[in-house]
């Protein structure tokens, strides 16, 4: 069904070495140290990679997809939520909300995200939003000179 997996490289726990995801495989051998460790084919942080991968290459859908499924396993995992709000908004990193011109700011995903993020994460996320939103008033006008100052900001400073 998923065919990204020789995409995917992950780091021995042991030696640090490189693994490729093997797909149907509980567990995998590392090639430099033989060690045997749990294969994160299945985990959620394939379905996270895999979920960006998608939105970095413009598939929105199935990106929506992955991090819908990753969700199903783990509600509270809290990027993935920001992960759906950029396939939404048709962004390929989720830095670019740093820059969007859209008010994400009570979106469902984006108040899901904050609510179930850690402390770091949490600050990363307010972040995004006080860049001038919170001050801007709500009419495009307004928010289309808001984006091209923040451009500006961007790009000069
Ligand atoms: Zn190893």
């Amino acid at each position: 069904m998923i065919n990204f997996h020789n995409m995917l490289i992950f780091k021995c726990k042991n030696c640090g070495g490189d693994i490729p995801a093997l797909p149907n495989e509980n567990t995998v051998i590392c090639g430099s140290c033989h060690t045997t460790i749990p294969s994160p084919t299945s985990s959620e942080q394939t379905l996270f990679k895999l979920g960006k991968l998608m939105l970095s290459e413009g598939d929105f859908e199935k990106a929506d997809g992955f991090f819908n499924e990753l969700l199903a396993a783990n509600a509270d995992f809290a990027p993935a939520y920001i992960g759906k709000l950029c396939a939404e908004l048709g962004l390929h990193y989720e830095t670019q909300l740093d820059v969007s011109p859209v008010d994400f700011s009570n979106t469902e995903n984006f108040r899901k995200a904050l609510s179930c993020a850690d402390e770091q994460y949490r600050r990363v996320l307010e972040g995004y939003m006080t860049h001038e939103l919170a001050e801007v008033a709500q009419t495009p006008e307004t928010k289309r000179v808001g984006f091209f100052k923040r451009l500006w900001l961007r790009l000069f400073n």
